[in-house]
Parts: C-alpha cells; sequence; structure tokens
C-alpha cells in the first residue's frame, strides 16, 4: 500500500490560513521525523516567500515547469524535479506567477485534471505526506489538486463568510469525487484564527461542529496571534520564529491530531484495498 499521503489544503476564501497552516503543519510533521514535500500550487507563491524564498519570480524551475514536462510527455530526471531541498526540514516544490498563464493553457491540455496527480506519481514515492498549499478558487489548479489528493483539509476563518463558502467547496468536492477522484476524504475543517473572547466565534465554532457527521471539525483550534502574522512575512515557521507561543502549541497539536487520523483510516477494515 502506498504509505504516502497526499493532503490538499484548500477553501476558495483568502486569508483563511492557508498558507499559514501548509508551512506549519509540514514543518510540524517534519519535527516528528516525517518527510514531508510542501506543493505551491498558487501563483501568488506566498508558501514559496513563507519559506525564505525571496523572490520567486527569479527561480529557474517551478511547479509550471515540472507540470509542463508532465503535459510534454517528458521524463522527469531524479536531478532535474526542480525540487528545493530542505528548507527547515521540509522540501519545496515552489511556485510563481507563472502558475497563472499555465492553468490557462491547461484547458487545451488532454487529462488536464491529471497533470498534478501524474507529477507526484514520480516524487512520492520519497515522502511520508506530500501538501498542497491551493490558490483561491476552484479553478483548474484547484481540481488538480483535489484529483491528486488522498484528503483535503479545510482551514476556516470563524465566521459567517467563510462558513457560507464551505458549502461551495464541499460541492466541489463531491464532484470531484463523482467524477474523477472517487477515494478522496475530507480530513476536517480546522478553525483557524480563533479569537475565543469573542462570543461570534464561540457560537460560530458550536454550529460548526454539529453540522453534518461526515463534516468533522477538527479538535485543534489555531489561535490568533501577530507572532503568526509575522512568521509570514519572515519567511519561517511559528516553530523557528515563536516556538514557546500558543500557535507553535496549536500547530503541534494539529500535527499530532494529522497523524492520529491518518492511522484511524488506515487501521479500518478493508482500508489495504482503499475502500
Ligand atoms: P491564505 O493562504 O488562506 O490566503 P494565509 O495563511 O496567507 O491565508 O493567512 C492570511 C493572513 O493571516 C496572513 O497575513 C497570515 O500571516 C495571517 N495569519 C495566519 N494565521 C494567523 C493566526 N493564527 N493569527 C493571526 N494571523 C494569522
Ligand atoms: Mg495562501
Amino acid at each position: 500500500m502506498d504509505k504516502c499521503k497526499v493532503i490538499a489544503v484548500t477553501n476558495q476564501k483568502g486569508g483563511v490560513g492557508k498558507t499559514t497552516t501548509a508551512v506549519n503543519l509540514g514543518v510540524g510533521l517534519a519535527r516528528q521525523g516525517k518527510k514531508v514535500l510542501l506543493v505551491d500550487a498558487d501563483p501568488q507563491g506566498s508558501l514559496t516567500v513563507s519559506l525564505g524564498v525571496k523572490n520567486p519570480d527569479e527561480l529557474e524551475t517551478t511547479i509550471s515547469d515540472l507540470m509542463q514536462i508532465v503535459v510534454d510527455n517528458g521524463i522527469l530526471s531524479p536531478q532535474d524535479r526542480g525540487i528545493l531541498k530542505n528548507i527547515e526540514g521540509v522540501d519545496l516544490v515552489p511556485s510563481n506567477i507563472g502558475l497563472s498563464s499555465f492553468e490557462v493553457s491547461l484547458v487545451n491540455t488532454m487529462s488536464r485534471e491529471f497533470v498534478l496527480r501524474s507529477y507526484l506519481g514520480t516524487v512520492k514515492r520519497d515522502y511520508d505526506y506530500v501538501l498542497i498549499d491551493c490558490m483561491l478558487s476552484l479553478g483548474m489548479l484547484t481540481i488538480n489538486a483535489l484529483a491528486a489528493a488522498d484528503s483535503v483539509l479545510i482551514p476556516c476563518q470563524a465566521n459567517y463568510l467563510s462558513t457560507k463558502g464551505l458549502k461551495l467547496l464541499l460541492g466541489s468536492v463531491a464532484k470531484v469525487r463523482r467524477q474523477i477522484n472517487p477515494l478522496l476524504k475530507i480530513d476536517g475543517i480546522l478553525l483557524t484564527m480563533v479569537d475565543s473572547r469573542t462570543n461570534n466565534a464561540k457560537s460560530i465554532i458550536a454550529a460548526l461542529r454539529q453540522t453534518g457527521r461526515d463534516l468533522r471539525v477538527l479538535n485543534t483550534e489555531v489561535p490568533f496571534s501577530v507572532r503568526a502574522a509575522e512568521c509570514s512575512v519572515e519567511g519561517k515557521s511559528i516553530f523557528a520564529h515563536d516556538s514557546k507561543g500558543k500557535v507553535a502549541a496549536a500547530y503541534t497539536a494539529l500535527v499530532k491530531e494529522v497523524i492520529a487520523l491518518e492511522q484511524r483510516n488506515r487501521n479500518r477494515p478493508g482500508a489495504e484495498r482503499g475502500l
């Protein structure tokens, strides 16, 4: 059985903590001894910048070059996979603005939904976890991420606006399951930037936790903290920036929850047959 788990970190709303979660869950998993590949699937390159790459637009090889090689049926040699190695213990497939025009060109490509999945197929065996940081739309790149993923993790800010958007996202996940990736699971909703002092947040969290049986709200909640906002600017994870703070503690708890979820899934009867 494939030992690597591919998680798409997604929500079509921007500013909800997707990139922050990809970085800190990724680095946190690496700190537990897991081999982790982070994939920046957003033309804004925020994940790339958050891991300390100063000028993504100057990178020679990015995700769009690698996906283009797949589209052209080219061979990806091990040396030429364009992966940046070992930044805070994780590897990174970087991205830059070139991904935006690549997404447009994908529309005319055969098997356009499966390009990222094919690319990851060539590198997955080297990793325990691949985390894909998605962009804020449900366009072709996000569909590629959902087609390549075993599960989705949905960061969500605890306010009404983003909970409304959830419905749209869940609709897309259901469609992807029906049409291209029947085994896609939802790991759950991760509440981010939680300010536990406000009642608004509290009541939404309570309501969210009660919604549908197959929509899990993870136990971990990431608190609001300026420390978290500072680290994306600094190009460091929260573990390098403020290892003793409450956000680092929350992401450590998330790492444990994600590992436990996976173990539970594997131990289910039929799991080895992908059921
Ligand atoms: P997305 O990838 O969904 O657009 P980001 O991870 O980039 O979201 O987060 C949006 C903004 O919120 C960034 O400036 C980030 O630094 C900040 N941020 C993320 N998590 C927290 C947090 N727990 N507390 C405070 N600010 C946060
Ligand atoms: Mg982002």
